[in-house]
């Protein structure tokens, strides 16, 4: 399956996110994330790859599904929190398009929800 605009960004976002979480807790720089993050990078990947709410999926600050094993998800919590003021400086395009994709989601998570009760 393809891969939507928006899912590639929300990966863009995640990885980028890692990256400056890593560079300042463990002295990594450039494109190199230390196996940890790496981890938690993947599993970030995967959770937005099987996101039910794909192609159109929210973003994950106003989804309704909680997908996170609760460890992992306390990991990444630490990484947006650290990262997510300092994105600003280091890709400000993508915070905007990311506020910009999150202002549609009630549209969106009403439309699926529709559209999952008229399959059954
Ligand atoms: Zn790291």
């Amino acid at each position: 399956m393809q891969e939507s605009k928006r899912t590639i960004r929300e990966k863009r976002t995640v990885r980028k996110m890692m990256l400056i979480y890593c560079h300042h807790h463990h002295q990594t720089t450039g494109e190199i994330i230390c196996p940890d993050c790496n981890d938690l990078l993947n599993y970030a990947n995967q959770r937005i790859e099987k996101c039910p709410f794909s192609p159109d999926k929210p973003t994950c600050k106003n989804c309704t599904v909680h997908c996170y094993a609760p460890k992992k998800q306390e990991a990444i919590k630490n990484v947006m929190r650290f990262s997510g003021p300092r994105m600003m400086w280091h890709a400000p395009w993508l915070v905007i398009r990311h506020l910009l994709d999150g202002r549609k989601d009630e549209e969106r998570i009403e439309v699926y929800l529709k559209r999952k009760k008229t399959n059954i």
